[in-house]
This record gives C-alpha cells, sequence and structure tokens, in this order.
C-alpha cells in the first residue's frame, strides 16, 4: 500500500492532483486536496491507496508546492 499525506496549510487548491489522479484526490469546500472517501484513512488529509494505483506518485510529483507526500 501507499500512504498519501496531504499538507492542507501548504495546498493552493490548483487542481492538479484531482486532474492527475482523480481515483485519489478531491477539492473540500474550502478547496483544499483531501483524499476521497475510499481511501481515506483517520482524517481527510491521510490515506492509503493499493500499489497499482500509480497515478499517487504522479500527483506527487506534479503538486506545485510539494504538499503531497507519497510512502
Ligand atoms: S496539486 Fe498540490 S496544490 Fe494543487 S490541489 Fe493538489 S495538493 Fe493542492
Amino acid at each position: 500500500m501507499h500512504k498519501v499525506k496531504i499538507d492542507q496549510e501548504t495546498c493552493i487548491g490548483c487542481g492538479m492532483c484531482v486532474s492527475t489522479c482523480p481515483k485519489v484526490f478531491e477539492l473540500n469546500d474550502r478547496i483544499k486536496s483531501t483524499v476521497v472517501e475510499k481511501y481515506r484513512r483517520d482524517s481527510e488529509d491521510r490515506g492509503k491507496v493499493p500499489k497499482r494505483v500509480k497515478c499517487v506518485l504522479e500527483a506527487e510529483e506534479n503538486c506545485p508546492v510539494g504538499a503531497i507526500k507519497v510512502g
């Protein structure tokens, strides 16, 4: 599994992660990136995603402010 963590303080709500990896990311009503409910763990800024969902790595790479960490 990939662990995903979004730094919502840093997120500027550009939507890049949502277009790169819509299976995993969506914007909340404050226009901050969140993990979709299916993969969410504990809070909206954290998730666990199966390794086969490779777009999380692309989303991490593409985020213009480095707000996504994938482990
Ligand atoms: S790509 Fe980065 S800055 Fe843009 S919405 Fe996603 S987490 Fe926020």
